[in-house]
Parts: structure tokens; sequence; C-alpha cells
């Protein structure tokens, strides 16, 4: 059958063992993003690209990340079933769908109302309602729901997010891009229990910057 004439569960399937042979092995993980139909999160114009392992173009100039960073991420973050994890950067929700099949709740946080609501309408479509939105800076975390066992930053950050690491649990896991370059280091914090956290750098990554204040427009 050519590829073209492939259903988009063969190709999610073909995608999900790329991800398997570049490093993503946790079962649960790879079968979060085999169940998630990314088709949906992809703005028309680039939909016959979605399960290809590609970061692609959403509304306000940001990007749904590329699976295998999502996997990877996901997989960092070594989530519980029972885990509150705090998204920042909701964009597309495509991360945000993968995080509610494998946590108790997710409270995500973006800076756009539209990328919001049109996230907000995916998940509602796709019935997901373990996730909590907020449109805000979400570089200032979510005070009222914190502490959280995980958070996931799926945007830069310039430097150690310290407001951030402060609304974590005392064992908590936080994952994401530092730097303020085009190409970022992904780094992993975990906590000691006792308010410092060992840090670790997992790959070399590339994501839109993580922005002050909320956008105005849009
Ligand atoms: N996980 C998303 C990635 C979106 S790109 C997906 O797979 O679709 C990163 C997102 O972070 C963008 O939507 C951007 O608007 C958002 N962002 C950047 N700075 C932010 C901030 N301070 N607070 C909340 N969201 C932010």
């Amino acid at each position: 059958m050519a590829q073209d004439e492939e259903t988009p569960e063969t190709r999610l399937a073909r995608l999900v063992l790329g991800l398997r042979s570049q490093g993503v092995t946790d079962p649960k993980v790879l079968s979060a993003i085999e169940k998630t139909p990314r088709d949906l999160f992809v703005p028309d114009l680039f939909r016959e690209r979605s399960f290809e392992d590609s970061a692609l173009p959403i509304a306000c100039g940001q990007t749904i990340s590329q699976p295998f960073i999502v996997g990877l991420m996901t997989q960092a973050l070594n989530l519980e079933a029972r885990s509150r994890v705090l998204e920042v950067g909701t964009g597309s929700g495509y991360q945000t769908a993968v995080l509610a099949r494998l946590a108790r709740f997710v409270y995500s946080v973006e800076r756009y109302r539209t990328l919001l609501a049109e996230a907000e309408e995916r998940l509602r479509t796709l019935g997901v309602a373990n996730v909590f939105t907020r449109f805000g800076d979400g570089g200032e975390g979510w005070s009222e729901q914190a502490p959280f066992d995980r958070i996931l930053v799926t945007a830069a950050a310039p430097g150690e997010p310290k407001a951030l690491l402060g609304q974590l649990k005392p064992y908590g896991v936080l994952v994401a891009p530092i730097g303020r370059g085009p190409v970022q280091s992904l780094k992993r914090y975990v906590g000691d229990g006792k308010g410092a956290f060992k840090t670790e750098t997992l790959c070399d990554v590339r994501f839109v910057p993580l922005l002050d204040g909320v956008a105005r427009e849009l």
C-alpha cells in the first residue's frame, strides 16, 4: 500500500516504532503517544505531515513539538498515575493530551488566548477530562494549585526556572529546555527532599522562547 493510502493508525504505529528505536523505551509513554491522534492538533495546511517526526508550525508563530521530544520529555518526567503535573506552554495541547493519559491531573498554562481556546476545544473533542487550563504567564507557575509532583516546561527558559522549582514537591521532577540561543539544553531537575536539586542535561533541543507576561493581541 502506498504511504498516502495508509490509515492514520498505521502511520502512528510506525512513528512510535521510530521513537522506540531512538530511545523512548517506556511502554506507557509509547502507548500514550500511540493513542493520541496528533493529526487533530496540527493545522490543516500541515495535516499530511502529522505523523512525521518533526515539529510543525501552529498559530501565533508557535510550534507543536516533535514527537520524539514529546516522548523523551514525558519519559524523563517519570510520571506516576497519581501525579499532579504543571505544564507551561499549552500550545496545540498535544503534549497536554499525552500527559493526561499518564497522570492524575494536568494543569496547563498558555500566554496566547487563541492557542488556549483551540487546545481546550481539541481536548474536549477527545473527551480528556483531567486537564485544567489557564491563560497566564506560566513562568510564574500556578501558585493556587502548587505544589506539583512534576513540572514540564515546553518553551525555552533563559536560565534555571527558580519560580517553578519553588512550586515543586520535595522529591518532584522538573523538565525544561534551558538556554537563550536557538539551541538549548534539555535539563531535568530532581528534588532531593531538602530543597536542593540534582540537575542533569539530557540532550540539545530547539524550542520557542518562554516569554514574560501574556500576549495582548491574539
Ligand atoms: N507542548 C506544545 C508546545 C508549544 S510551543 C505543543 O506540543 O503544542 C511552546 C508554547 O509555550 C507556545 O504556545 C507559547 O505561546 C508558550 N509560552 C511561551 N512562553 C510562555 C509563558 N511565559 N507562559 C505560558 N506559555 C508560554
